[in-house]
């Protein structure tokens, strides 16, 4: 079982990956290739800072008093799932202290077995559907979104409460047509509590710019209020709906 994990950052008073105060944990790598990324440094698996599980385990019972019983901890990324093994022994301590476990993932994985276990551990997943349209996804993450819709799937067959974010990209991710067949698609998981719209911003482009890479998106623009209203018409205002700046 693995001891210790590739860590990007951590952020002790989260307030909007979860419910509650949360102490969330950013892990590297990350195997997606989302033209928007807002954490291009998270990409490379060999980088990041090692931590073991004990300083991980141990500085969140430091915090145990602010996040429970409302908040927890939240794991995002990078691609939190790829580090499957470090999040069963992780979430394992942490169910033994009762503390609410919530990862934020793409949901691009197959679901083998380790997968099933951590699934198991977790009590809520805010799930980035990268694209509801399969070509549009692969155009714009670099792969198919197969995986990701079958792993909403697994999680509402399974009575796995999630919350479904959708990043509103102008003229990428918000045509009304996906966003209906989103609609339709999230209609039909039966553990939807709620429905993020997250709106796209380049304030990540410096990242990229670091790194001597160049963004591709330069020239996309914000969503603005416009954009996010008409994405919530066409969910009708009947769900459950936030939006996460
Ligand atoms: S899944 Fe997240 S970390 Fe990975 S490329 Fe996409 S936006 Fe970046």
């Amino acid at each position: 079982m693995e001891k210790c994990a590739r860590v990007h950052s951590i952020e002790s008073f989260g307030t909007v990956d979860g419910p509650g105060i949360r102490y969330i944990l950013f892990m590297q790598g990350c195997e997606l290739k989302c033209k928007y990324c807002h954490n291009r440094d998270s990409w490379d698996i060999t980088g990041g800072q090692v931590k073991s599980i004990d300083e991980i385990f141990n500085k969140i019972l430091n915090y145990k008093e602010y996040i429970c019983p409302n908040g927890g901890v939240t794991i995002s990324g990078g691609e939190p799932l790829l580090q499957y093994e470090f999040l069963i022994n992780l979430f394992t301590k942490l169910k033994k202290e009762k503390i609410h476990t919530c990862i934020d993932t793409s949901g691009m994985i197959s679901i083998n077995n380790e997968i099933k276990k951590l699934i198991e551990l977790t009590d809520l997943f805010l799930l980035d559907i990268k694209h509801i349209d399969s070509e549009k996804c692969k155009y714009l993450v670099g792969v198919s979104n197969e995986k990701e819709l079958n792993f909403a799937r697994y999680l509402s067959d399974k009575g796995k409460k999630m919350w479904i974010r959708q990043v509103i990209v102008p003229g990428y991710t918000d045509e009304k047509e996906d966003l209906r067949k989103l609609k339709k698609f999230v209609s039909d998981l039966k553990t939807v509590d709620k429905i993020e719209f997250l709106p796209y911003h380049s304030m990540g482009k410096y990242k990229w710019n670091n790194l001597g890479l160049d963004y591709e998106f330069e020239y996309v623009r914000d969503a603005d209020d416009d954009d996010i209203k008409r994405a919530q018409e066409i969910f009708n205002y009947n769900w459950n709906i936030e939006v996460v700046y």
